[in-house]
């Protein structure tokens, strides 16, 4: 069986630096950057001397990967055969404190992207990213990109202010729904709070595998508090998340909305069949047992063969050369994880019109 083209679903950009924002902020904004003497807004990103932040054979001279177009063509897109890739650009604009620097950094960005990169190459689509501090303010900036057909999603962090099913963020999935965005939810931390539930940890490790108990938090607000009874057409998908955790995952919460359903009579379905329909999930880091048995299993206690999307989540290093299907993958799954199951969860890419 042949395989389609891949539709790669996080694959993220780097700005190179602060400099390549500056001519996209605003004038006023400029000014005060280059007035206070900003440095780099790394702050939702692991710095570049991490192993895990670039894959070694992907580091340029200037130990970063993926800073420039051709870069990304040749090292994520040609390589693995790529139709479509959806840039996710993570920079510190969420982490600031100013709501109206904020604001004026996404607005940098998602011009950036659309200039620098998605009018160099037709095969890139990408995230509209928003500023979480006001949700107005993210609206605002929804409604001015989204005419832009080529964003395809709504990118938020995993680690934010406040739990994401909080009634204040619901604008933001309205104005997603209206126009058929999914709304992406990427690890990442603002660092508002610890990255754990127990407090601040020591080691990148640490951080690392405790982006995972964030989802789980993110997934069972956004249940709790009643956003996918509010907003029906809305679809979630959960970005460098790891995988295996889900069906544990919905197995407790399901027995103890069994017990507590009499609090959120808005949950009228089971939670693991809601995850079912409303959820989707990037492959990597694809963390399920090694054996093709193993796999075979996890698929099974998913309980669904659409929750995957593929993704090479370059140029973090998450496997070595072109392993970015796990081995020993049905061929038939394999299919739906590539081509399949991105195309009907991102409705916009089946738009063949392009910019707008
Ligand atoms: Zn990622």
């Amino acid at each position: 069986m042949t395989l389609p083209a891949a539709i790669d679903c996080d694959v993220h950009p780097t700005v190179p630096s602060l400099a390549a924002l500056l001519p996209y902020l605003p004038e006023m904004w400029r000014d005060t950057v280059i007035r206070r003497g900003f440095e780099e807004l790394n702050t939702i990103s692991y710095p570049s001397v991490n192993p895990l932040t670039f894959r070694s054979d992907w580091r340029d001279a200037t130990g970063k990967a993926g800073t420039s177009v051709e870069t990304l063509a040749k090292q994520a897109l040609d390589p693995f055969g790529s139709r479509f890739a959806i840039l996710n650009c993570l920079y510190g604009a969420q982490a600031l404190f100013s709501e109206d620097l904020g604001a004026a950094f996404c607005q940098a960005i998602n011009d950036w992207i659309a200039r620098e990169w998605l009018d160099k190459d037709d095969r890139l689509r990408a995230s509209i990213i928003v500023p979480t501090q006001n949700p107005e303010r993210a609206v605002e900036e929804i409604e001015r990109v989204a005419v832009d057909r080529r964003f395809v999603q709504v990118l938020l962090l995993v680690g934010g202010e406040i739990p994401l099913g909080r009634r204040q963020n619901w604008p933001i999935y309205a104005a997603a729904e209206k126009h058929g965005l999914p709304i992406g939810i990427h690890a990442g931390s603002t660092y508002r709070h610890p990255v754990t539930p127990v407090g601040w940890p020591s080691y990148f490790t640490e951080d690392y595998v405790n982006q995972a108990p964030g989802f789980q938090s993110q997934l069972t607000s956004l249940m709790s508090e009643g956003v996918f009874a509010k907003f029906p057409d809305l679809t979630v998908v959960l970005m460098e998340s790891g995988v295996s955790w889900l069906p544990a995952y919905l197995w407790r919460l399901t027995k103890f909305w069994k017990g507590l359903r009499a609090e959120i009579p808005w949950v009228s379905d089971p939670p693991a069949s809601i995850v079912r329909d409303r959820v989707r999930m990037t492959l990597q880091p694809f963390d399920a047992p090694p054996d093709d048995g193993g796999i075979a299993r996890l698929m099974e206690h998913m309980g669904s063969d659409e929750f995957l999307l593929f993704s090479t989540d370059y140029p973090h290093w998450q496997f070595d050369g072109l392993a970015a299907l796990p081995a020993g993958l049905d061929p038939v799954l394999a299919a739906k994880i590539m081509a399949e199951n991105p195309l009907r969860t991102y409705s916009r890419l089946n738009d063949m019109k392009g910019a707008t």
